[in-house]
Formats: C-alpha cells, structure tokens, sequence
C-alpha cells in the first residue's frame, strides 16, 4: 500500500513537473511573440537628488502587459528569458525603447539594467555601442546597472568589458549593493561610478537598528571611494532624512515616484519642484 501512494505521489509531481514544463514553454512562446511584435513596455523610476529637489535620473523598468494576465513583472519572466535564450532580444530591445524614449529628457541620465547573461556575451560592449549609435544617444547620459554576479565568474573579462564600456563614456552602477558575494576589493578593482545600496537593507530600517548600521556603512565607504551613492526602495520620510544625513547622494523609491510611463517622466521634468508637495506632507 506504501508502495502504492508512493507511485502515485511520484505520478502527481511528474504531473506538476510536466505541467510547469508546459507553462514554462508557453510563456516563452508568448514572450518571443511580444518581443518582436513590441508588445513589451517600459516604466521609467525618478533618481532623485538627496534632498529630494531633483530629478536627476530614471531607471528603465521592463514590464509586460500581457492580453490576459494583464502586467506582468519583470521578476515573472526575466529568468524565463535567461533560461530560454530569450535575453538578448530582450536586452537589445529595451535598451534600444529606452534610448529612442529618453533622448528627450535632457540633463538627466538614464539607468538600464543588465542581465548577468547578457553582460557576459562577447559582443556585449559592441552591441550597447551599436544601439547608442544607431538611437544617437549621448553615452554620457547612459548608466549601465550591473549585479555583483557578472563579477564573480570571470573577473579578467569582466573588467576588460568594463574597460572598454567607460572608454566609450557609459556610466557603470553596482545594483542591489550588499546582497551579492564578492568581496569589497572588487569595489576597487572594478571600474563602478555608483552603488545603489539594495533596498532590503531599507526595509526594517530604525535609525538605531543594526540595518541603519550597515547603510551607513555602505554609504560611507562608497564616498570614501569616490563612488556616487544611491539608496534604493525609499518609502518614508524617516528613510530620508535618515538618507540624507548619512550622506547618500541619490534616492530612489515610491516616496517620490514609482516606475511610471514615459509620458509621465514628462510631466515630472516640466515642474519646477516635482515632489514638493510629497515632502512637505511628509
Ligand atoms: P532593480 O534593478 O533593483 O530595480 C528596482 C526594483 O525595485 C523595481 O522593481 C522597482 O519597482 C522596485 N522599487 C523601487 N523603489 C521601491 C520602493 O520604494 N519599494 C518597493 N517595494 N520596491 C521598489 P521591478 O520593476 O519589479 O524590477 C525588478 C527587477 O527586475 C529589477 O530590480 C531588475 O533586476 C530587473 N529588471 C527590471 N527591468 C529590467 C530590464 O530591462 N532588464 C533586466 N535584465 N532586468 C530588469
Ligand atoms: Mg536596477
Ligand atoms: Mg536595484
Ligand atoms: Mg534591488
């Protein structure tokens, strides 16, 4: 009888398996279909001076909006594309959108991000340089966001990439600072203009907790460095007065603004004092 139950569970997670197989294919069916009929979609997240004043960047968001599971995140289908050989089609695409889409917005620079696959690609450098042109982008308004993963597994290469990405003017950002491997000396080594201090370090923050510890650290060794330093996932005033005392240069997060449309950025960038009102409520 054990036996029996034992087969038949075995025959249920083969079902499972089978089926998120199935689903897996079928969202990368989809996803190869939006990709080139431009169904994709960007959002764009407000940088904004420490003291809240300015707008002096915006990070590019992918989102999908699917006919019938409606917006779908990134999170939901970037692995997916990794996994399926989908990646670059979509980096190339959203960093192309983004270009033609941010070459309006003078005097503010825009933020891509980079998928670890997409960086370690031989023709990576060569392929942003292609789009940069091809968009008549300014490089010197364009931040690449990196992870600390592209850094672990060839480090010569890596840094060669980088090289080479910076003698062509772009900006080079470490995402999600604090959460990856690699040890603080790739800071020096790897040729990174800015951190951005990974906003789970925010998330419980008092300004006595052992959080605010760490993001003060981070912070401090950043400047120390010489690196610009950006805390991301700011949601509360407290976060950042807390932010701005500890010497952050930018902030990110859904007290100014969430990813929006690019229409959007638009009205933003026409005010004189976008998030006046959100502070002074604060
Ligand atoms: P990320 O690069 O660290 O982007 C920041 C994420 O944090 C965004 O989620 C943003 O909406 C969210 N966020 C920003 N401020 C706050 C806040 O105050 N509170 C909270 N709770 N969340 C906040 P999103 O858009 O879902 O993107 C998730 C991740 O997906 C990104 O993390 C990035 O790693 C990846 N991603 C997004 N777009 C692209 C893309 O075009 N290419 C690649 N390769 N990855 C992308
Ligand atoms: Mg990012
Ligand atoms: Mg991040
Ligand atoms: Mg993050």
């Amino acid at each position: 009888e054990a036996k029996n139950s034992g087969r038949n569970r075995y025959a249920f997670f083969e079902a499972q398996m089978n089926r998120s197989l199935q689903l897996k294919r079928m969202v990368e069916d989809d996803l190869r279909r939006a990709i080139d009929n431009d169904e994709l979609t960007l959002h764009y997240q407000p940088q904004v001076s420490v003291d809240g004043s300015t707008i002096v960047g915006v990070e590019a968001l992918v989102r999908w909006p699917h006919p019938v599971h409606g917006m779908i995140p990134p999170s939901d289908f970037i692995a997916i594309a990794e996994e399926r050989g989908l990646i670059m089609p979509l980096s190339e695409w959203v960093l192309r959108r983004a270009c033609l889409e941010a070459k309006r917005w003078k005097g503010i620079r825009l933020a891509v991000n980079v998928s670890p696959i997409q960086f370690r690609h031989k023709d990576f450098v060569a392929n942003v340089i292609r789009i940069i042109d091809e968009t008549d982008f300014d490089p010197a308004q364009l931040e690449l966001e990196l992870t600390e993963g592209v850094l672990i597994e060839d480090a010569d290469a890596a840094e060669a990439a980088m090289m080479d990405i910076r003698a062509h003017g772009v900006g080079l950002a470490l995402d999600d600072f604090g959460t990856g491997y690699s040890s603080l000396i790739y800071l020096r080594r790897f040729a990174f203009d800015k951190i951005k201090i990974d906003r789970s370090f925010l998330e419980y923050m008092e300004a006595t907790g052992e959080s605010a510890i760490l993001v003060h650290s981070m912070a401090h060794l950043g400047r120390a460095l010489g690196l610009r330093v950006c805390a991301e996932g700011v949601e509360t005033a407290e976060q950042h007065r807390f932010l701005q005392a500890i010497g952050c240069h930018e902030l990110q997060g859904f007290l100014f603004s969430r990813g929006v449309p690019a229409s959007e950025i638009d009205r933003l960038l026409r005010l004189d004092n976008p998030f006046a009102e959100i502070l002074a409520a604060a």
